[in-house]
């Protein structure tokens, strides 16, 4: 089973949601905080031997963002950001902000209702987390 996650306002965001501590080590080469309970939520994800994706809009490059959640010793399996989806878009027939299908992914978690909608639509299964959810890690492992 393939998972992927949004990060912006779902796991990345600045005073949305609180934000696990970071070291000097990761204050010091400007890694971004990520939402609390991530590092939790990874760690039970892996102990199921799913994998873990990245799937975001954003044109943060790959290696940034493999580097931040490495710094939190959850490294991810697979990155997908804004150019990397643009690229593999153009061979579908399809016009989609985001489309798991193309990366085998099984479940997108993401804060968008766009990308709920762009789900029914397409046939690809999401869980949309908002941002006031304080108990988020546990509404994705109830659906997983
Ligand atoms: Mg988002």
């Amino acid at each position: 089973m393939i998972i992927s996650f949004d990060l912006d306002d779902t796991l990345i965001a600045k005073n949305k949601f609180r934000l696990e501590k970071t070291n000097l080590f990761q204050q010091l080469f400007g890694i971004e905080n990520i939402r609390e309970g991530t590092i939790d939520l990874f760690k039970q994800i892996k102990k199921r031997n799913y994998k873990i994706y990245v799937y975001t809009t954003s044109h943060r490059s790959a290696r940034r963002i493999k580097w931040t959640f490495c710094s939190y010793g959850i490294p991810v399996d697979f990155v997908i950001n804004q150019q990397k989806h643009q690229k593999e878009i153009k061979k579908h027939n399809i016009n989609c902000s985001k489309f798991p299908p193309m990366y085998n992914i099984n479940i997108h978690i993401d804060d968008s209702v766009g990308v709920e909608m762009e789900g029914e639509k397409y046939g690809f299964k999401t869980i949309i987390i908002s941002e006031k959810d304080e108990d988020w890690v546990q509404t994705i492992l109830n659906i997983l």
